[in-house]
Order: C-alpha cells, then structure tokens, then sequence
C-alpha cells in the first residue's frame, strides 16, 4: 500500500516517512501541496496524509481540490493537525478527509488509524474511484491487465491465467499481506482450492519470475506479499 505524505517541515516529514516505512508501507513524500492533483497523478497512492499548515496551499484547500477531482474524489485523506482546538479537527473532517491526527502525534496511533482507514475503504486501490486499472508497475515488474501481458525489466513473462491472476492481486496491493482467502475469493475463484494447490501456483509464479521471483514473500500460517525490495 502507497502512502503519500504532505508534510512542508523537513524533520516531521523523514519522521513520518520512516515510521510509515517501519510499518510496511511505501512512502511518496511532498513538501508543499501545490502540484498535488499531478503528483496523485502520478503515484496514485492508496491513502493521503496531509499537513494541515502547508506553505502556498492549505491542507484544507489540498483536501478540497482533491474530493472535487474526477480520479481521486473518495481517496482516503487523513489530515495531520498542528492545532489541538475542536474547530479545526471538526473543519478537517467536514470538508472531506476522513480521520485526522493531531500533532504531535504517536507513531503507533498514526499507523493504527493509517491501517484502520485503509480496511475501511479497501475497495480503493489506488485505482481512482473503484474502476480497475489497465497497468500497474512496480519496480522491475510491469502488468498490463489490458494487453494481458507481464513483462520484468522489459522481458515478457508467459504466465498461466491462473499465475497472472494470482500476481495481479498481489501487485495490486503490493506491500501488503494477501490472504490465501483473498487469493481463492479474487485470483482463483474457487473458495475449496486447498493451500497445496495455492504454493504450487506461486512456486511456478516465482520461478517464472527468475530474478525477482523472491519478492513474493511468504507470510507464514497467512498468506503472501509482494515486496517491492524483496528479502
Ligand atoms: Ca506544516
């Protein structure tokens, strides 16, 4: 999952970046707020956390220009609040973000809400408004849902329809636990296929992956997690 931080002050921003990263998410930093319909655009992250006190655009108008758009209306938005006032926490909300924190802030409560917010709303991935995206690349490693079509470092991977599925999933939620629920419910379609059946899929989806094959990463008694460093 791809968090997307908007934070103006240098310090706050490394701090958030790496506790976001600790706990397993990627991390698109901003400084200030003014390109933020391109640079969505661009990263389409999962969730936005956003300071509220930004240089040359508030958090409040980010946050506007954000739920008015056609792409990203219902991404999840958690504003990060320098003022403890009532006023303000009830501001954040009304006009259009989902959570919001106040500074400072304790790291554990932060990811909890981050993760909370994100199982609310986990029909977004990323994928602006629900609708299903044509291609996703992450790292080496390019899906082309249209075209049907892998390609890692440009090479084009032949996978079974069954392996492309399951990679799709993954990559979809890339950094994130992909149940074995979730792979029989999304990729496979059969809620009776047993866990056997699952790890000879990925086995023959890693070795067909070849160099990056060790970014599926098993999640013991879980399930699987495509990571965009592997292990
Ligand atoms: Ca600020």
């Amino acid at each position: 999952m791809k968090v997307m931080v908007v934070e103006d002050e240098a310090d706050i921003r490394e701090i958030l970046r790496n506790l976001l990263e600790e706990e397993g998410f990627q991390v698109v930093a901003l400084e200030t707020g003014l390109n933020i319909m391109e640079e969505l655009n661009q990263h389409r992250p999962d969730l936005l956390l956003l300071d509220q006190i930004l240089p040359g655009k508030t958090g409040v108008e980010a946050v506007k220009e954000v739920r008015a758009s056609n792409g990203f209306s219902k991404l999840p938005i958690i504003m990060v609040t320098g003022l403890s006032g009532e006023d303000d926490k009830v501001n954040a909300l009304d006009l259009g973000a989902d959570d919001y924190v106040t500074k400072p802030f304790y790291p554990k409560e932060l990811a909890a809400r981050i993760k909370a917010l994100a199982r609310r709303t986990d029909t977004f991935n990323g994928e602006g408004d629900g609708v299903a995206p044509e291609k996703i690349e992450r790292g080496t490693v390019s899906i082309d849902f249209t075209a049907h079509r892998v390609t890692v470092s440009g090479q084009e991977i032949l996978l079974t329809l069954t392996e492309f599925k399951i990679l799709g999933e993954l990559l979809k939620q890339s950094g994130q636990v992909l149940t074995r629920e979730k792979l029989r419910e999304r990729a496979l379609g059969n809620l009776n296929v047993t866990d056997r059946t699952i790890d000879v899929h990925m086995a023959s989806l890693r070795k067909k992956l070849g160099a990056i094959g060790h970014h599926i990463e098993t999640v013991r008694g879980v399930g699987y997690r495509f990571s965009e460093r592997g292990h």
